[in-house]
């Protein structure tokens, strides 16, 4: 493939594909903006009360009142609400289930692609929905910090059980990085954590008793339902949106005088450590979705790029972090900031039992010859858990 500024490449090596720059991209520019074919909030994130669009993961509350949920003081108000981004008046839900989308495109949308075949409202309502069931028995599998979701899954198969064109997107999904049998089993494996992984076949045999249908037979068999497991395992992308970040974010453009910049700032501060206080890490609506051009994107562990999610929405953004030259390929971190800073045994060991691939990037190259001891940080971390 080739488009304005760069190319995907089948590399000669286990890494498969990468993304190549055609030309020079100064540091801060947008290298590609892209839509998931897919994606999807997480179970234990929505049933928590995080509000998203089911469609695109826009948020549905205001900057406001995302602040008193996730702070749980209900008198904050927040000045310079015309920063807010939410738009309140349209919001919409699906008429039968009762599914809330952050407008009328997005509901269409979802109703044509998927949801069709997903709405709650479907069955006999004298049982729970084979659907919710499903669900249910993955929250107790896959407690967050969330990695995956299996209504990612189901979303997966109603797609192409809804898809005009089964071929097409049938090829889609077959574009993304395919594993053999023995990985499948090992990235299964660690998505459900060695107390599940017995479990598999309930997932499997709820999932297929929820949407069985004759185009995607293949995925109801063990083997092809692990290697759908493996395909959101590697290659789902996680996806934050925040109401508050972004009214965050928008004030702190203002001008403002300095006496009510030192006011708001303040105020921002303190609503942070708040939060902290009370949801930890949890700040954002998080999901996961499928990406075609970023699940060509390699890692590196010095890398020259960066994917965000400057809308607000599951819309992805890949970003030069430096400048990179015409040839040079793009590569992005697969790991955690505070991971990245740890020994390139660390490292290895993250990669290998995530994503089962051993990194040979500069950095890990020229620390070959580093001793195979893990950093200090993480024995810190052993030892506390
Ligand atoms: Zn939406
Ligand atoms: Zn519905
Ligand atoms: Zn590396």
């Amino acid at each position: 493939m080739d488009t304005d500024g760069f190319q995907v490449r089948i590399i000669d090596n286990e890494k498969g594909k990468g993304l190549f720059s055609t030309r020079l991209y100064q540091e801060g520019s947008i290298i590609l903006e892209e839509k998931p074919i897919v994606c999807c909030q997480f179970s234990w994130n929505s049933d928590y009360g995080y509000l998203a669009c089911d469609n695109c993961l826009t948020p549905l509350e205001t900057a406001e009142e995302n602040a008193r949920r996730l702070t749980g003081k209900l008198d904050i108000i927040l000045p310079h609400m015309e920063c807010c981004e939410t738009k309140k008046n349209l919001i919409t839900e699906c008429s039968a289930c009762g599914t809330k989308y952050c407008n009328n495109e997005c509901r269409n949308e979802a109703f044509q692609r998927y949801h069709s075949t997903l709405c709650l409202q479907s069955r006999n309502r004298n049982e729970a929905h084979p659907l919710l069931q499903l669900n249910e028995t993955w929250k107790q599998m896959h407690y967050p910090p969330e990695t995956a979701s299996i209504m990612l899954l189901a979303r997966i198969v109603a797609l192409v059980k809804q898809a005009s064109d089964k071929g097409d997107i049938l090829s889609t999904f077959s574009q993304f990085c395919h594993r053999t049998v023995n990985d499948t089993h090992e990235i299964a494996h660690n998505l459900l954590g060695e107390k599940f992984i017995g479990q598999i076949d309930v997932l499997r045999q709820m999932l297929q008793r929820a949407l069985d249908n004759d185009y995607t037979s293949n995925w109801f068999k063990p083997e092809g339902f692990r290697s759908l497991l493996a395909l959101i395992g590697t290659n789902g992308q996680g996806i934050g949106t925040s109401a508050f970040s972004r009214w965050v974010k928008n004030v702190s453009a203002l001008e403002l005088p300095e006496n009510e910049r030192i006011h708001v700032d303040k105020l921002i501060d303190r609503i942070y450590d708040d939060m902290e206080e009370v949801v930890g890490s949890f700040l954002n609506n998080e999901g996961s979705g499928l990406y075609v051009l970023q699940s060509t994107v390699n890692h590196s562990c010095l890398p020259n790029a960066i994917v965000e999610f400057p809308y607000s929405n599951n819309t992805l953004v890949l970003k030069a972090t430096r400048d990179i030259q015409p040839g040079e390929e793009i590569c992005i971190s697969y790991l955690e900031e505070c991971e990245l800073e740890r020994s390139r045994h660390s490292r290895q060991k993250a990669l290998s039992s995530l994503y089962l691939f051993v990194c040979c990037c500069d950095k890990c190259q020229s620390q070959a010859g580093d001793p195979d001891v893990t950093s200090d940080d993480e024995e810190y971390d052993d030892m506390s858990s």
